[in-house]
């Protein structure tokens, strides 16, 4: 097992998990340090003064959520969502009252807000990807603005053309606070059936703006489905969040890293969800299998090593302790944020998971229908 330094990591699952909470609180004031959100209280105070007791409600307070969605009006018929029910499309439009309850709920403190999936990458069309993204942003600015201690915003990009992303990110930090980027995966640029992965020559100028404003960029999946793939053919399911989401967001990270910009731009950070899309479980692998078969990349370094230094990694939408002992042995616990992934999990279930460290976590309540009530305790 690998220790980070100055990390209270130790050799065995339960002594990690004794520090579930640890990491949260460093999360919380890497961020505060960074000036990333300034008026955000430090948490960890609450957090040591916890005591270890089952709760039903959430109580710790003061906790930051970084994967938490929302969508325009006309934009929320085309995520990969398919707004199983009406009251989910008004959570997903609401930046108001009601989300601010639910935030209380799961004793989160501050939201960034983001567009949810495909968003601004499911837009061909370059220009008006771009006039898109402004757009979005504009009215996401005028939202949280209602809401400045709650509510801050992950900028939208139009990525189809690096140098406009480049810009408008510039101006979503400089000129309306936003704390980064939130970018769904590849971009359609032309025609709907392209894929463009941000590794690529083109995108490096983007790069260097991201690294010089020194801002958190978050990788989010999106469905697979956009582009034609043999392998999930008959089995749309499979290109959706269930698995889909971790392979082509894994994909892409994997490409960033083999492409050398880690060893070009060494203070990029990228932000994961879904406790790292499967990155930290087979990392390992990635590297030995490398080294051994002598495989070409333009990397300097190992992936483990930008895993540990250029990534961060969020709880979003997998409550799943045992997973998230793994992501903590393989990583560090200083390299995990929580994040909810609201509206499409319930923020006081999160809560719950994180802060019932001693309980696996069970049946996922529905927001589907009936379906999901018999689904199985996976504990
Ligand atoms: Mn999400």
């Amino acid at each position: 097992m690998e220790a980070r330094k100055g990390s209270p990591n130790g050799d065995s699952h339960s002594e990690e998990w004794d520090h579930a909470t640890w990491f949260f609180a460093r999360g919380v004031g890497l961020l505060t340090s960074a000036e990333i959100l300034a008026g955000v209280s430090e948490a960890k105070e609450t957090l040591d003064t916890r005591v270890d007791v089952p709760r039903t409600t959430a109580s710790l307070t003061g906790k930051i959520a970084l994967e938490e969605h929302f969508a325009l009006p006309d934009a929320a018929d085309a995520a990969y969502n398919d707004q199983p029910t009406p009251d989910f499309r008004l959570q997903m439009l609401d930046i108001g009252d009601r989300r601010i309850a639910e935030m209380d709920r799961g004793g989160v403190e501050v939201c960034i807000l983001s567009h949810t999936a495909p968003g601004v990458q499911g837009i061909p069309h370059v220009s008006e990807a771009i006039a898109a993204a402004r757009r979005w942003n504009d009215y996401l600015v005028q939202q949280i603005a209602r809401y400045p201690k709650r509510l801050k915003g992950f900028a939208a990009l139009p990525m189809q053309d690096p140098e406009a992303a480049a810009r408008e990110l510039t101006r979503c930090v400089k000129e309306l606070g936003f704390c980064g980027a939130l970018v769904n995966g590849f971009s359609q640029v032309g025609t709907s059936d392209s894929a463009v992965f941000y590794d690529l020559p083109q995108y490096r100028h983007f790069w260097a703006t991201v690294h010089e404003l020194d801002v958190p960029f978050y990788l989010h999946p999106r469905s697979t489905l956009a582009t034609r793939q043999q392998a999930y053919e008959g089995h749309e399911w499979i290109a959706r969040s269930p698995w889909g989401f971790a392979v082509e967001t894994s994909i892409h990270a994997l490409r960033l890293m083999g492409s050398g910009l880690f060893d070009e731009f060494p203070k990029l950070q990228i932000i994961l969800g879904h406790l790292g899309e499967g990155l930290p479980f087979g990392k390992w692998r990635v590297d030995n299998r490398i080294i051994k078969r002598k495989l070409a990349t333009k990397a300097k370094r190992s992936r483990s090593q930008y895993l540990r230094e250029n990534f961060y990694i969020t709880t979003s939408c997998n409550f799943r302790t045992q997973a998230l002992t793994d992501v903590m042995l393989e990583v560090g616990s200083d390299r995990v944020l929580y994040s909810v992934d609201y509206p499409y999990e319930f923020m006081d279930e999160a809560s719950n998971w994180f802060e019932n460290r001693s309980k696996v976590h069970g049946a996922p309540r529905s927001r589907y229908g009936p379906s999901l009530v018999d689904w199985p305790n996976t504990s």
